[in-house]
């Protein structure tokens, strides 16, 4: 479905290439996960594929991005609009309208569908991100997991074979991040959309992945297979791998069910002597170093 061939990306006054001779292949059906530490080219990998990269970016695109044999070079965005879906972190920087129905109906009006057409996949959406209730809702009002299933449904009025999500659970709570990733697996099972989406909060997605890419060396692999080698990982991967866990545990859950032998193999072990801890510092730590970023937004 999406195909890079020898794919290299080179931003404008950059040192060096964000991409480097990708290729490979992601097949129609699948939910591909892309990693790797900030500044790989996640983004940059993303936006080739959505045409963002190199037509609104700039920059150099060598090789060929095709997206269901359409090349993203010789397309910008609103010509691969009834084929690609792009949600970014921040969705109200989406948004062009003020309530849910007119948000998901905006999308289709460059597509010259019927207004019964247009009513009908308006309704189909609405169901499928469970927002029916939200229908009349301004925009403003909606939690941020609202606003990102909103911004989810607008891209997918016009039926896209294909969605590209870059980091869409980053601004998210954990129970709304869990309602997004909900609806991306309902899309990839139920309609056979494929999936390209970065996000590195992994313990959120790691699970839902069919196969994860990672950057900046593009190695496509299983979940599994890529979580052994990944210099980002979950903090259950890392205990599996400190655990010397073969296969590697994905979830909690699957980390709770090999926990048995751990405790058995550690109980054998003499008792850690307790470390006192050093004195504490005489400065305190800067409260900021610790607060969570802020939430993005656009003014
Ligand atoms: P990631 O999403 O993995 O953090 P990016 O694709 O955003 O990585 O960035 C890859 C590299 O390209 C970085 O060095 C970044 O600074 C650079 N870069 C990203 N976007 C642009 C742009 N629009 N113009 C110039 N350089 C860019
Ligand atoms: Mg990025």
């Amino acid at each position: 479905m999406i195909r890079f061939e020898h794919v290299s990306v080179t931003y404008e006054d950059a040192a060096g290439p964000a991409l480097r001779d990708v290729d490979l292949t992601v097949p129609e059906g699948e939910l591909v996960l892309v990693v790797g530490p900030s500044g790989t080219g996640k983004s940059t990998l993303l936006g080739a594929v959505s045409g963002l990269v190199p037509h609104f970016t700039g920059g150099t695109l060598g090789g060929r991005v095709t997206v269901d044999g359409r090349d993203t070079r010789v397309h910008p965005p609103r010509e691969l609009a009834d084929l690609v879906g792009t949600v970014g972190q921040d969705p109200l920087a989406h948004f062009v309208t003020d309530t849910v129905e007119d948000e998901l109906a905006y999308g289709m009006e460059s597509l010259g569908l019927a207004p019964a057409v247009m009513r009908r996949r308006v309704e189909e959406t609405l169901d499928l991100l469970g927002l029916a209730d939200l229908r009349d809702r301004p925009i403003a009002t909606l939690s941020g997991g609202q606003q990102q299933r909103v911004a989810i449904g607008s891209v997918l009025t016009t039926h896209p074979k294909v969605l590209v999500l870059d980091e869409p659970t980053s601004a998210l709570d954990p129970s709304a991040a869990e309602d997004v990733l909900a609806v991306l697996q309902r899309l990839v099972h139920d309609l056979g959309t494929t999936v390209l989406m970065a996000e590195h909060r992994l313990e959120r997605v790691v699970q839902y992945a069919d196969r994860v890419l990672l950057l900046p060396d593009a190695v496509l692999g299983t979940p599994a297979e890529i979580m052994a080698v990944s210099p980002v990982y979950p903090p259950v991967v890392g205990l599996g791998r400190v655990a010397g866990w073969d296969p590697l545990p994905l979830t909690v859950r699957d980390a709770r069910r090999r926990a048995g032998g751990l405790k058995a193999r550690l109980a054998d072990r003499p008792a850690p002597v307790p470390v006192r801890a050093p004195a504490a510092p005489a400065r305190p730590e800067p409260a900021a170093a610790a607060a969570p970023p802020a939430r993005t937004r656009l003014p």
